[in-house]
Parts: C-alpha cells; sequence; structure tokens
C-alpha cells in the first residue's frame, strides 16, 4: 500500500513540470512527503538546468513518466530535519545532486558507489519503493534521506555552485579513476558546455593540460582566456584536428547528441582512454581500428557516489571553482530550453527558484 494511501500527512509543493512529449514547461502543484525520521526538508534557492533535463523532459530516453518536474543540481537551505538526522540541522546549506536513493546494502553502496546500485532512485522521474513518484528541483522544495544529502561549502556561491551537483561530480569523478589527476597529463575535453567547462577548470586545478574538442569555433577564446583552457580544436578544421593526433593520455567526452568517435580517439596517444559522459538517444558508432593499433579503451561513466560527491564539492571550495552561469527566472525556463538545444548557453542555465517562483 502506497503511504499517499496509508493517508500519511504530506508537504504541499509547487513547481514547473512538463506533461507531454512538447516539453514544455508550466506551473504544478503536487506533494512531498511529511519529513521522516531520516529526512531533511529543503527549501530550495537554485537549480541548475542540465542537459538531461532537457532529454527527459522531451522521452528522448523513452522512460520519461509525465509529469516531469526536472532539475537534480538543487542547492537550498535545510528546513527541517527527522530525529536521527545526524549529519545535518535546520538552517544548513545543502545541496542534492542526481540521486535520492539507494538500497543501502548491496556491494556498491557499501563501496560509496551508489550511483552504480541497481536500485537507484533518481531525483525526478523515478519511483520510490511505496510507489510515490519523485519530483526534481524546479520546485520550491524536497525532501530527501540524510545519506543523499550534500554539505554546501561556505565559501561556494550558492547560485554558481548549483551546477557541480551533477557536472561537477561527472566530470570529477572519471578523471579520478582513470587516472587524470597527475599534473602536467594531457586532457581532451570534447563539447563545451555546462559538463565540459566545469572539466577544463577542475582538470587545471589537478595540474593537467587541457585541450578543448568543439564543433563551435565562436567559443575558442572564451575556453582559453575565460575558462583556462591550453588550446582549442575546432572539431571542423581538419588540418588543426591532423596536428593534434596522438597527443592526448585521455579524453572526456561530454557531447549530447550522436557524433564520430573515428577523430576522438585519432587524438588519443597509444594507451589513451575515451570516457564517453554524454547520453545521446542513440547509440554511437565506435570504429575499431584506431582503437586496436594504439591499445585504446573506451569507458563511461556515471556522476558519483555521495562520498566523491562531497569530496569534489569540497576540492571545488577549495580551488575556487564555480559554474559559469546565467541566471534565469523560472519563468524563461522554455526559452533557455531552446537555446540549451542550440549549444547557445554560457555555460550552464541557473534557475533563481527562491527569488521567481510564486504561485
Ligand atoms: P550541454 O551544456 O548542452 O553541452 C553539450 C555540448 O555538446 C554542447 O555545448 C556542444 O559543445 C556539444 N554538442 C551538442 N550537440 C552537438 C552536436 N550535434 N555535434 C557536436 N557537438 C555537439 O550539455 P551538458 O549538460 O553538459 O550534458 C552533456 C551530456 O552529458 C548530455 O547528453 C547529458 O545528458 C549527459 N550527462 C551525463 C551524465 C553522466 O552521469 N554520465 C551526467 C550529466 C549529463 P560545443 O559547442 O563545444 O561543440
Ligand atoms: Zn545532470
Amino acid at each position: 500500500m502506497s503511504k499517499s494511501s496509508e493517508g500519511e500527512k504530506q508537504q504541499k509543493a509547487f513547481g514547473w513540470a512538463a506533461t507531454d512529449e512538447s516539453g514544455t514547461l508550466s506551473p504544478f502543484h503536487f506533494s512531498r512527503r511529511e519529513n521522516g525520521d531520516e529526512d531533511v526538508t529543503i527549501k530550495i534557492l537554485y537549480c541548475g538546468v542540465c542537459h538531461s533535463d532537457l532529454h527527459s523532459l522531451t522521452n528522448e530516453w523513452g522512460f520519461t513518466s509525465y509529469p516531469v518536474v526536472p532539475g537534480h543540481e538543487i542547492v537550498g537551505v535545510a528546513t527541517k530535519v527527522g530525529k536521527n538526522v545526524t549529519k545535518f540541522k535546520a538552517g544548513d546549506r545543502v545541496g542534492v545532486g542526481v540521486m535520492v536513493g539507494s538500497c543501502k546494502t548491496c556491494e556498491c553502496c557499501q563501496q560509496d558507489l551508489e550511483n552504480y546500485c541497481s536500485q537507484i532512485i533518481f531525483t525526478y522521474n523515478s519511483h520510490n519503493p511505496d510507489g510515490t513518484k519523485n519530483y526534481g528541483g524546479y520546485s520550491d522544495m524536497i525532501v530527501v534521506d540524510q545519506r543523499y544529502v550534500l554539505r554546501f561549502p561556505d565559501n561556494l556561491p550558492l547560485d554558481a555552485g548549483a551546477p557541480l551537483l551533477c557536472a561537477g561530480i561527472t566530470v570529477y569523478s572519471p578523471m579520478k579513476y582513470y587516472g587524470m589527476t597527475e599534473a602536467g597529463k594531457h586532457l581532451g575535453v570534447a563539447g563545451l558546455g555546462g559538463l565540459g567547462h566545469v572539466a577544463v577548470k577542475i582538470a587545471k586545478a589537478f595540474g593537467l593540460k587541457v585541450t578543448v574538442i568543439s564543433s563551435s569555433p565562436q567559443k575558442e577564446s572564451e575556453a582559453i582566456n575565460r575558462l583556462g583552457a591550453d588550446s582549442f580544436l575546432a572539431s571542423s578544421d581538419p588540418a588543426k584536428m591532423k596536428s593534434a593526433i596522438g597527443s592526448m593520455d585521455c579524453i572526456i567526452d561530454t557531447v549530447s547528441a550522436v557524433h564520430p568517435l573515428f577523430p576522438l580517439l585519432s587524438l588519443l596517444k597509444v594507451n589513451g582512454k575515451l570516457v564517453t559522459l554524454g547520453l545521446p538517444n542513440k547509440p554511437l558508432e565506435l570504429p575499431v581500428f584506431p582503437l586496436v593499433s594504439g591499445r585504446k579503451l573506451v569507458g563511461g561513466s556515471d556522476f558519483g557516489g555521495m562520498k566523491e560527491t562531497q569530496e569534489m564539492l569540497d576540492f571545488c571550495a577549495k580551488h575556487n571553482i564555480a559554474a559559469d552561469i546565467e541566471l534565469i527566472r523560472i519563468d524563461e525556463i522554455n526559452t533557455a530550453m531552446e537555446r540549451l538545444a542550440r549549444s547557445d548557453v554560457r555555460f550552464r542555465f541557473v534557475i533563481d527558484v527562491a527569488n521567481s517562483l510564486s504561485q
């Protein structure tokens, strides 16, 4: 029996939802569970706009359950904590990322890799074991089990720090896992959007040499002068692409659409690694010749566990890393989504939830 049908108390919530594959967002009233013993209730202040929100809104992946309230780069203030909550108190600055639950007992959960738990509960477009539905951060408040709540460091800006909760951890985790934290190694970052621009900043903080590979030649000066990349390759410029063949230890591929892998694999050194993070709705074609001839690897990575996400936030706070954002009102979200689809954002939209979401 679901909690709601047991007549349990609910908290009123308000946000913006899409109700069909047009993906158009509009005001939506719903409810969240009452704060349980392990829960933290959070007043949402800011929420980043990830390309996964856009894929979900328009059902590009084929598993969207409407209505959907997107948003998994959530920053806010704790307003209530349950009696077993030890990590947080009311008034604390907190964050919530891509997940709000997992089984807590499997091998992945025990190794702080909750993000790979087979029973993971995503922040939105998901259901809880009791059948209730989860809604994301384009809304005024959220209730989350303390295990999946992050301490948001004091010196991180609440608005520009919000994108770290997905974009930040999604690029930090593979740099650590695939051995790209050693100063002097050469990292390619394919796609200079929300994930890509944070990848450049984090990679520079690790002391890596960073080359951006982009389909937008007009992003060159921002990549180098504003974000600190060492060099820039326009993927449409064959001469420049040729000059960089065999030069990179690893490439983090954040491209959101189907794209050819051959040029990227060619940029890798022998033993180089291509890490795919982007989630286009159709399979990518894998050319084996450049893989085999250079003993290269293609891998993937899915955001990160809670412990590593906290580590990443603390790392970014220490190195003064936040996203470059365009702060928008909630009623600008549909236009922002159109621009995001055209890669026309520098470099992450963040919704000023507390100051613009009114009923
Ligand atoms: P974003 O801000 O839209 O950035 C994606 C970038 O990809 C664009 O800025 C653009 O960069 C490039 N691009 C887009 N369309 C392209 C095309 N047709 N051909 C070549 N390049 C193209 O998106 P994001 O929020 O960073 O997310 C990127 C992808 O990662 C999405 O698919 C998202 O769902 C996925 N994601 C995965 C995880 C994970 O855990 N693995 C987490 C978050 C997001 P240039 O203009 O520089 O070419
Ligand atoms: Zn995301």
